[in-house]
């Protein structure tokens, strides 16, 4: 796959230094005239997933953009890919269609088209690329969490495969992916080394999803537990080695560190530009309140943040085209971009007024949909302690 494809060193100075690359523009147009349900409002409302919607980016080819061609996909390099998704989030305003592609992507498909046999990736990519299947990453269990290697689902060996037991938490797209990367152990005495990567197709009959759970935000992105029950694998559904699930997991965090916000950031682009016009055109005591210097401040730190979580998000993923070691850059990324989404958004409540509360102008939703930035991929406070560990500083008790 791409992320070993060469980048231009221009590349990711033009994609550094222009605000409105045109592969960004290309993508934010397309998406405006494509992806403007009407009926958002109503399926936030009622957690509804748009499958129109993910087949519309499947045919413009965002599931496929760093799958290879072979498969499908447009093998574009890193940094193409990266400004195509900021102009997904700049163009489209349901988050959790954004969220779930990104899931997808830069997981689910990352893990599989890293790590999988080709005979693997001959059976799966093509399908998900196309949008007729979707495919979902599951790890965390509910005493699992930060702690991941701590999972205690287990795989034991039978003859010829696996059986997989055990009980996954809070599993984005699983109430409607076709296939799974599930991360179980085949020895709990080697602890980390004992985890395995597997790929399980949902209509094994020992796989059950339980009922979708309502969330806070991004309610558009279907999401529920995963429950494994004497489900029997075959030898050929490992991803990669037995006992590397630990190192394809990290491996891949890292690259959706670097990647899972981009939607994030495009979307805080579009929020300062609405916000902004809003504050040009609302008047109170007879003037525009973006004469206000605590107005037009607040709308000032929102393109602060979203510049230095842009800036941050590009130098991750220069670092990971060119193979260089980017653990600290990918964890500053996730950071900068997570928090900066949040603060954004509340921002643009505080500038809306009762407006922004209301939930029929669609204001509050950003911070209901940011929110949740914060803690999946590995929360602010891990990044934090990535960031510590690489400043030398002692590992925490
Ligand atoms: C929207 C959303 C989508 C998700 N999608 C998926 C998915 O598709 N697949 C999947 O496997 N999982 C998914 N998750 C789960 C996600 O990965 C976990 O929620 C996350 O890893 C945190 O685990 P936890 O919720 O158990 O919180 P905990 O680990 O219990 O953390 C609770 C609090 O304690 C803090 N904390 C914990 N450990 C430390 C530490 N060492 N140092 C400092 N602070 C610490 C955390 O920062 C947090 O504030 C998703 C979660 C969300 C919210």
């Amino acid at each position: 796959m791409s992320p070993n494809q060469p980048v231009d060193p221009a590349l990711s100075l033009a994609a550094l230094l222009e605000d409105d690359h045109p592969e960004k523009r290309k993508v934010s147009e397309w998406a405006r005239e494509n992806l403007d349900d009407e009926r958002l409002f109503e399926r936030d409302h009622r957690s509804e997933f748009w499958r129109e919607g993910w087949q519309r980016c499947a045919d413009y080819g965002i599931q496929g953009l760093v799958i290879a061609p072979e498969f499908g996909g447009s093998g574009l390099d890193l940094i193409t890919a990266l400004l195509r998704f900021e102009g997904l989030g700049v163009g489209c305003r349901d988050a959790g269609l954004v969220f779930a592609l990104s899931s997808q992507i830069w997981t689910m498909q990352m893990a599989l088209d890293r790590f999988g046999t080709d005979a693997q990736r001959a059976r799966y990519l093509p399908g998900l690329v196309r949008g007729e299947q979707m495919g979902a990453f599951t790890i965390t269990e509910h005493e699992a969490g930060s702690d991941a290697f701590a999972l205690t689902t287990t795989a034991t060996p039978i003859d010829g495969g696996y059986r997989l037991n055990g009980h996954k938490a809070w599993v984005s797209l699983s109430p409607v992916a076709d296939v799974f990367v599930v991360f179980a152990t085949t020895d709990p005495a080697l602890k980390r080394w004992g985890i395995t990567a597997f790929l399980v197709d949902a209509d094994n009959p020992g796989l059950e999803v339980l009922p979708p759970r309502q969330k806070m935000g991004m309610r558009t992105t279907p999401f529920a537990d995963v429950v494994f029950t004497d489900c029997e694998v075959p030898a050929d559904a490992v991803l990669g080695n037995v006992g590397s699930g630990a190192g394809i997991f990290s491996t891949v965090m890292e690259s959706e560190r670097a990647f899972l916000l981009a939607g994030s950031v495009g979307q805080l682009e579009r929020q300062i530009t609405e916000t902004a016009d809003y504050a040009n055109t609302r008047q109170q005591f007879e003037k525009p309140i973006g004469s206000f210097q605590a107005v037009s401040h607040a709308i000032a730190d929102m393109k602060v943040g979203h510049e230095f979580a842009r800036l941050s998000l590009y130098k991750a993923a220069a670092l990971q085209a060119a193979g260089t070691p980017s653990m600290m850059a990918a964890a500053i990324a996730k950071l900068a971009a997570s928090e900066a989404a949040l603060e954004g958004s509340i921002n643009s409540v505080r500038v809306h007024g009762a407006r922004g509360y209301v939930s029929e102008f669609g204001v509050e939703r950003g911070v209901r949909d940011t929110l949740g930035g914060v803690i999946y991929g590995g929360s602010s406070d891990i990044q934090r302690n990535i960031v510590a560990r690489l400043l030398g500083l002692p590992k925490g008790e």
